[in-house]
């Protein structure tokens, strides 16, 4: 094979406590997935199911680097959600073999133009410029499922300059790593590389510029990022 130009790199991810990295597909995320943020958000848990959404797979930012704050933006959001990396895939994964294709987990973070967000909802327009914007998905390096197992509870957290801004439980999420797996499977092909943003507990709110976000989910690490 030949190219007219090199190909853009494939974005990858770190993988804890080994030299090789996890090459990364696409990066699906869910919207309202845990019922106190729908409710910040607007929204009734009760009426409306999580849906998904995508950011781009390059813009992952690599364990540690620094957040540059968008252009276009006033008000930018963090979300810090529970990713899941997929080793395989498939259509129509049942939920009872979903977490076989999960290779691990870390922590990321969704970060969001808030008043393009806000505008696009307004408008019915797509999400692409609150959502999928260049960088806006620090992660932490992965760890591997056979280390850690599949957390389905514990604690998921987000501090600001060392104080808490955000606090849920993976036991609070509406839909269940097995239930997003076998959901998405029935509406994409999901493929080895995979990752999934797991959506955000309640207490999103904007940061500037200086800001030290650190959060974290229990038993599965953090992530940490300046914002300059
Ligand atoms: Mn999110």
């Amino acid at each position: 094979m030949s190219y007219v130009f090199d190909p853009s790199p494939v974005p990858t991810l770190g993988v804890e406590g080994e030299a090789a990295r996890f090459p990364v597909h696409r990066v699906y995320c869910v919207g309202r997935n845990y019922a106190e943020h729908a409710r910040e958000m607007g929204g009734d848990p009760n009426r409306e199911p999580p849906f998904f959404f995508m950011k781009p797979a390059d813009a992952l930012i690599q364990a540690g680097a620094d957040f540059p704050y968008p252009a276009q933006t006033k008000d930018v959001h963090h979300e810090i959600e529970f990713v899941a990396a997929l080793h395989s895939g498939g259509d129509n994964i049942d939920q009872a073999h979903a977490l076989d294709h999960v290779f691990g987990y870390g922590v990321g973070l969704d970060m969001t133009r808030r008043d393009l967000q806000a505008e696009a909802k307004k408008m019915g327009r797509p999400w692409d410029t609150a959502k999928g914007f260049d960088l806006s998905a620090p992660c932490s390096d992965l760890k591997r499922a056979s280390t850690i197992g599949h957390p389905d509870s514990g604690r998921i957290w987000l501090t600001v300059n060392g104080e808490t801004r955000q606090e849920g439980d993976l036991s609070d999420l509406i839909w269940s790593l097995p239930e997003m797996i076998a959901y998405l499977s029935t509406l994409f092909t999901l493929r080895a590389g995979d990752l999934i943003f797991t959506g955000t507990p309640a207490g999103v709110a904007a940061v500037q510029r200086g800001d030290v976000l650190e959060g974290g989910v229990a038993g599965v690490g953090t992530v940490r990022t300046r914002v300059v």
